[in-house]
């Protein structure tokens, strides 16, 4: 199993009143100031814990949770070199059309999750903060689901990602942002061709 994010960055300017979203906004510049880069990083961990927890909260039919790792890759490259490995052995249909940022492997019991760091360290300088925590969270329950789910397809994912993320997060999404249809990030692979 393999599957990719889009790297269309969905902004966000800021955060409303007593959200969840808030909340790690005030949080964070505090983590990094006090942790530096170390402090950046766990809250990679910190983060995936909650949308892991509030998952499982939100779906009592999950019968059996997975063993989850995060692998949180440095470098484009390295992360690029990953990707390809891992698409070698995949079996998966679909290839991302854009450069994906974060994709899992593994099956219903044990999964590994990557993720990009240097596309969300460019995110953040682009986007900003809000943005940054809004897309995190949105790739992690994208992964998660597949994981936990993985009869689904891509559009049945996407749209569980969307109301998770607007109900764990304290936000409401465009309508815009809603209705991308995976079509639009999505290609399938023709057999016996990389994508
Ligand atoms: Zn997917």
């Amino acid at each position: 199993m393999i599957t990719m994010v889009k790297i269309t960055v969905t902004r966000m300017e800021k955060a409303p009143m007593g959200s969840r979203l808030e909340k790690y906004l005030e949080e964070l510049p505090d983590t990094i100031k006090r942790d530096g880069y170390d402090g950046f990083l766990s809250f990679f961990t910190t983060l995936f814990m909650d949308c892991l927890d509030f998952l499982i909260q939100e779906n009592t039919d999950i019968s059996y949770i997975p063993k989850i790792t995060l692998k949180l890759v440095h470098t484009h490259e390295q992360f690029k070199k990953e990707e390809q490995r891992e698409i070698e052995h995949s079996e998966s249909k679909e290839n991302a059309k854009n450069q994906a940022r974060a994709f899992v492997v593994g099956n219903t019991l044990r999964a590994q999750i990557y993720v990009d760091l240097a596309t969300y360290d460019h995110i953040i300088t682009k986007y900003g903060m809000p943005s940054f925590l809004l897309d995190l969270a949105s790739t992690y329950f994208h992964e998660l689901l597949h994981t936990m789910f993985p009869q689904k397809y891509e559009q049945a994912i996407y749209e569980l990602q969307h109301h998770l993320v607007e109900t764990f997060l304290g936000i409401e999404l465009s309508k815009e942002t809603k209705s991308l249809k995976s079509s639009d990030y999505y290609i399938k692979k023709e057999k016996g061709r990389e994508g």
